[in-house]
């Protein structure tokens, strides 16, 4: 399907619900990252207490969308308990669950610990090079390098026409109003051609995620020129042995793909209980300047490149009332969706 001529632009952000590897500690839970496009709610990977972690931050959407990027329990663990609650609250519309090979056969492994759900649940595997088409974007696979089939995805937000140019189409004798929009349509009006009065498409917004991987040239092609990468980083530098060993990155292998790729900020997530995020976050830094160790509950706003740089905020540092604000709009949608159900 060709992308939509003129998609809106939508607001854009990435929220981390869980930034630990392997087991949850006191500060961090495990691998949840929320990407909000527009009115869609894509999650990538679901570790355990996933849906506690969102219940007791932004709330627990609707998700349109569930990416698992690989099938160690960390990155998982989630899932019988969310399309639970997903069942419990009567949830109607479909969701899409995606994911490298062996997701199928690992979703019937679990399911009679959540029953059948009232809603369509989708199952698909991915493999490398994939890509899935959504309205306004599309979602990529790529390879990464861990241990068994694993995935990163990259968000890909269809490119924006360029801007029109009024004065430019009134002087070639089209009329401001219908003829107008008939150009920014693509349409020739009066022996004008669009390409007269349009400036170049403006490309759209990229996001990269990566799950859990050793540094990869795969993930620099992916990112390159990327607005956000999110790249594991699971030990301090001084471990780069162990990372190679279990095959993980260090944080500063983060930040070395994130300088090949040249992207416009990384966030630096799946960090070891152990790290001290704060020296983490100097040694990356040191080598990639645009980079943040995030902690839970961060989150990454990404406005129109032309409209200004990624913004990352603390949980700390966001207001009552912009807590609420965020809060909020799932609490309404959990009502919208009706009352939980009496089945257990
Ligand atoms: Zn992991
Ligand atoms: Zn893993």
């Amino acid at each position: 399907m060709p992308p939509a001529r003129y998609p809106r632009p939508v607001d854009l952000s990435v929220f981390f619900a869980g930034t630990g590897a392997s087991a949850p500690s006191a500060r961090r839970g495990l691998s949840a990252t929320l990407l909000r496009a527009g009115g869609d709610r894509l999650l990538v990977d679901c570790g355990e207490g996933t849906q506690r972690q969102l219940v007791r931050s932004v709330g627990l959407p609707e998700l349109d969308v569930i990416l698992i990027t690989h099938l160690h329990a960390d990155h998982w663990f989630g899932l019988p308990g969310l399309l639970k609650t997903f069942d419990l609250r009567d949830r109607q519309t479909p969701l899409e669950l995606f994911g490298p090979p062996g997701l199928k056969g690992l979703l019937e492994r679990i399911a009679p610990t959540f029953g059948k759900v009232g809603y369509p649940l989708d199952v698909e595997e991915l493999d490398i090079d994939e890509s899935l088409r959504f309205d306004g974007y599309r979602v990529q696979t790529f390879a990464t390098r861990h241990r068994g089939p694993s995935l990163g995805y990259v968000f890909v937000e269809d490119d924006r026409p360029g801007r029109f140019d009024a004065e430019r189409a009134t002087e070639l004798g089209a009329q401001p109003g219908p003829e107008f929009g008939q150009l920014q349509r693509g349409e020739r009006v009066r022996g004008i051609d669009p390409s007269d009065v349009m400036g170049p498409p403006r490309a759209g917004r990229r996001i990269v995620f990566t799950g859990d991987t050793r540094p990869s040239d795969s993930t620099v092609v992916a990112a390159t020129g990327a607005d956000l990468l999110v790249h594991e980083g699971t030990f301090a530098d001084a471990e780069r042995e162990r990372a190679g060993e279990t095959a993980h990155s260090t944080g500063v292998q983060a930040a070395e793909v994130a300088r090949d790729a040249d992207v416009r900020l990384l966030a630096v997530n799946h960090i070891a209980a152990r790290v001290h995020a704060g020296e983490m976050e100097r040694e990356v830094r040191a080598v990639f300047e645009r980079s943040v160790v995030v902690r839970d509950f961060d989150e990454i706003e990404l406005p129109l490149r032309d409209r200004g740089d990624p913004v990352h905020r603390r949980w700390s540092e966001r207001t009552p009332a912009d807590r609420a604000a965020t809060t909020k709009e799932s609490a309404a949608e959990q009502e919208d969706s009706g009352a939980v159900g009496s089945h257990t």
